[in-house]
């Protein structure tokens, strides 16, 4: 089972994916299919056991229960929805993990390198009529 640590980030993704959906997609049954894609992606997230995520390739393990196939995703999938070239929640599962760990990265990043680091007001002090800082 994927550990989604940062609900916050995650919920985050989400919205970037679905506004993403929103903006690009012009067919309005292709985007009511990503939408619902997205949405069951997130529940399979956090229910379905049967997920791994694989850096080498940034793809991600899912046994569906339904199919009882293992299918491995990232731009491209084995299921029959991919095959008549429908969404699935597979590849939006896979996105939006591929995301999550993306931004988890640039946090880190951020954290570890002192010029990316929130600037901390210092207050100018006058000190016996010297200014210090
Ligand atoms: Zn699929």
């Amino acid at each position: 089972m994927l550990q989604i640590e940062n609900k916050d980030r995650f919920g985050k993704v989400i919205a970037d994916s679905l506004s993403k959906v929103e903006q690009t997609v012009t067919d309005a049954k292709t985007k009511t299919r990503w939408i619902r894609a997205i949405a069951k992606a997130v529940v399979e997230i956090e229910e379905n056991v049967f997920m791994t995520w694989q850096e080498a390739d940034k793809s991600l393990l899912i046994w569906s229960q339904k199919s009882n196939n293992i299918y491995t995703s990232n731009g491209v999938c084995q299921c029959r929805a991919f095959e008549q070239g429908s969404p699935c929640f597979h590849r939006a599962a896979a996105r939006l993990i591929r995301l999550y760990l993306e931004t988890e990265d640039a946090t880190v990043q951020a954290e570890e390198i002192p010029y990316l680091k929130p600037t901390v007001q210092v207050k100018a002090e006058r000190i016996a009529g010297i200014r210090i800082n």
